[in-house]
């Protein structure tokens, strides 16, 4: 028999049940929604960064993304690109060997099958020579050069008298974002993309005394000012801007020093750009905590390793701390790991899959490190 409701005591009892079954079914619900989540919201970027293959390896790495990326649940992939692309806009400065519409189709396409997101790079800024030699942009519009009196030497070596790493264009000469927007609309167009990386990393030469526009000028609010510029240029389309992270550390008073922080005061500009770059912090010699800097100053972030495995395992666990211990505000701005290759896509795959290997690097290689921060968010996914 039923106690009678109108008991009491009974009521008591009743409503203590009652707690102790929704408290039941609370937990039950929290468990199995949390252990459903799918590793998708749990570490919102899962990237891999690489060179654009030549046109003879396209199929080979759409198989690569297909059987390797794919299962491995990456949802970002990067391309650098640069002018490997048969530019129809700039005819004149695509490379002499560039993958055609269709190549990038096929990217494109395995990409959207297996829901990664493609995004092609262009670097902007800096990065516009590499050694001895101006890349395309400076050696078909020399005008826009920032550096004109620095000439390329015939043997490049690093340091040198003139401090030349790589040259910058001018980001105020009156022309040349006629042809950057030009370059930036196609490529994205070609990748049917929501997003553009602009490189800007190791910008050495910027705001130079000898330069008649920039001379004298805040080498932080003419970094700023690019960025925006760009940022502002793809917002037109609902496309998001990528940078690399460098040029906005600190580079002594963090001791990264020059290449992974800013010694020439361009660092400043974070509290110039917009928040809605997504920053690709790299460091590679050792896990280093900027992510948490970029994070507080409300900008996104992804850490980017390259070859230790042992780093990128501990980078990889430090995002997922952060995402979970940081603040309401602040833990969605940690979005994830992105792998980063600098060998190009050919050699990579030749590395991936055995072909040729360099004793040198003993355990420490891009192959490793990809597989080992696969496995961790993997692991921590669970
Ligand atoms: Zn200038």
């Amino acid at each position: 028999m039923f106690p009678s409701t109108n008991s009491p005591k009974t009521f008591k009892v009743m409503t203590k049940l009652s707690t102790l079954l929704l408290a039941i079914l609370a937990c039950f619900f929290t468990f199995t929604t949390f252990s459903q989540t799918p590793a998708t919201d749990r570490l919102p970027v899962r990237g891999f960064c690489i060179g654009a293959p030549k046109s003879d390896r396209i199929d080979e790495f759409v198989k690569f993304i297909n059987d390797e990326l794919a299962p491995r649940k990456v949802n970002t992939l990067i391309i650098r690109i640069d002018y490997n692309y048969q530019y129809e806009s700039h005819p004149e400065l695509r490379d002499s060997l560039a993958l055609s519409k269709a190549d990038v189709k096929k990217m494109v396409d395995v990409c959207r099958k297996n829901q990664i997101r493609i995004i092609p790079q262009v670097n902007l800024l800096g990065h516009q020579s590499w050694a001895s030699k101006p890349t395309n942009l400076l050696r078909v519009y020399p005008q826009f050069d920032e550096t004109p009196n620095v000439k390329m030497p015939v043997k490049y070596i690093w340091p040198n008298a003139d401090g030349l790493y790589c040259k910058s264009y001018c980001p105020l000469h009156p022309d040349v974002h006629t042809v950057v927007f030009a370059l930036m609309d196609e490529i994205c167009d070609a990748f049917e993309t929501d997003a553009f990386h602009a490189g800007m990393d190791e910008v050495f030469y910027i705001g130079d005394d000898k330069c008649p526009r920039c001379s004298g000028k805040d080498k932080a609010e003419l970094f700023a000012g690019e960025l925006n510029l760009l940022r502002n240029h793809l917002a037109l389309k609902n496309r998001q801007l990528w940078i690399w992270g460098d040029r906005l550390i600190d580079g002594k008073t963090t001791g990264m020093g020059m290449w992974e922080g800013s010694m020439n005061n361009t660092y400043r500009a974070i509290d110039l750009i917009y928040k809605d770059v997504m920053i690709c912090d790299w460091h590679y010699e050792r896990p280093d905590l900027s992510c948490v800097y970029f994070a507080t100053k409300g900008l996104s972030v992804v850490t980017c390793p390259w070859k230790n495995s042992e780093n990128a395992v501990k980078q990889t666990q430090d995002m997922f701390r952060f995402r979970a211990s940081a603040t309401p505000e602040m833990k969605d701005r940690f979005h994830g790991m992105m792998q980063t290759i600098w060998s190009g896509a050919d050699r990579f795959l030749d590395e991936f899959y055995g072909r040729k290997t360099n004793p040198k690097d003993g355990v420490n290689t891009q192959t490793n490190c990809f597989k080992a921060i696969f496995s961790e968010i993997a692991a921590q996914s669970k």
